[in-house]
């Protein structure tokens, strides 16, 4: 059992810190959201006042916070958890970044002797409930395997993709490929739609065809086929179109930096964009279906 500090109780990270309790870890929450610190408090945690007072007395601190502006303010600076924390404190931070900042954030760590992953994930909110997560980490060996355990009780899979920063080029090279995939889904779905097929009929066909992807699998984009997933539910929960676009921006940064050609996310973009203009930004990415349904 560690003594474990969690910051960044939305969508993933509730669900991951509910499964750290679960597995007998003392955990002490916060989030700027005060019911969501009320609701993890109510399975077992300790709800801190600050993200300084959560981080006290830790071993090992998960963050899981929106984007890399986040991060940085809330590790770096005299009032950051870094400098709050004690010396050897183990920094986890699950939160989809850029590599740059995962490398600064990690050496600001290790220059005050703590150590730091990079260990984003795959799974979404389905697999953070259900404590089946992928976990991608970049950082040393020593603090890979110190963080194995804890990824343990909140995973199925941790892969050690390389040193600080590889988590997160891994993480966003698939979000990449997701954002395509599931544009491409949907454009497939309504096609068949609005030839006369039932949707449902349809994916059960590329379930078992060529055409066969994890969005099929697990994350249908047309209502009424898959129970259980934001389809279903107004396109609420799950994972919201501007944190899909931010990785986008991402894997675009990176690859100009790198040169490479990004077609299809380049036009995978320009899809989320305007679907995010169109006032789609909280509802999950799947709602991407709606860009091309007809009715
Ligand atoms: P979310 O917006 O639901 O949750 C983020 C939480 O962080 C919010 O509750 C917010 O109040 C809190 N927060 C922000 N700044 C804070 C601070 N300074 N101190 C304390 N709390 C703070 O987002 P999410 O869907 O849980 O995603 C979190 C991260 O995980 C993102 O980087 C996202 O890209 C990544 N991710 C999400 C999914 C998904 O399906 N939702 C899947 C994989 C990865």
């Amino acid at each position: 059992m560690s003594n474990i500090a969690f910051i960044g109780l939305g969508n993933m990270g509730g669900p991951m810190a509910s499964n750290l309790l679960k597995a007998g870890h003392a955990v002490t929450v916060f989030d700027l959201i005060e019911s969501s610190v009320a609701a993890l408090a109510e399975e077992g945690a300790t709800g801190a006042d600050s993200a300084a007072d959560a981080v006290r007395h830790a071993d090992v601190v998960v963050t899981m916070l929106p984007a890399a502006s986040h991060v940085k303010t809330l590790y770096l600076g005299d009032d950051g958890i870094i400098k709050a924390s004690r010396a050897g404190t183990l920094f986890i931070d699950s939160s989809t970044i850029d590599a740059d900042t995962a490398r600064l954030v990690g050496k600001a760590a290790m220059d005050e002797s703590r150590l730091f992953v990079d260990a984003p994930v795959s799974g979404g909110v389905a697999g953070a409930k259900a404590g089946t997560l992928t976990f991608i980490v970049g950082g040393s060996s020593e603090s890979m395997e110190q963080a194995r355990p804890v990824l343990s009780d909140m995973g199925k899979n941790v892969f050690h993709a390389g040193d600080a920063g590889a988590g997160q080029v891994a993480k966003i090279c698939n979000n990449m490929l997701l954002a395509v995939l599931m544009a491409g889904t949907s454009e497939a779905l309504q096609l068949a739609i609005d030839n006369g097929l039932d949707p449902k009929v349809m994916s059960d066909i590329m379930l078992e065809s060529s055409g066969c992807n994890w969005t099929l699998q697990k994350y249908n984009p047309c209502p009424g086929v898959m129970e259980g997933v934001p389809s279903d539910n107004d396109y609420n929960g799950g994972f919201m179109t501007k944190l899909m676009n931010k990785d986008l921006n991402l894997a675009m940064a990176a690859a100009a930096l790198s040169e490479s050609a990004t077609p299809m996310a380049a036009t995978a973009q320009n899809l989320y964009k305007f679907h995010q203009n169109n006032g789609h930004a909280d509802k999950d990415f799947s709602s991407i279906f709606r860009m091309f349904n007809k009715s």
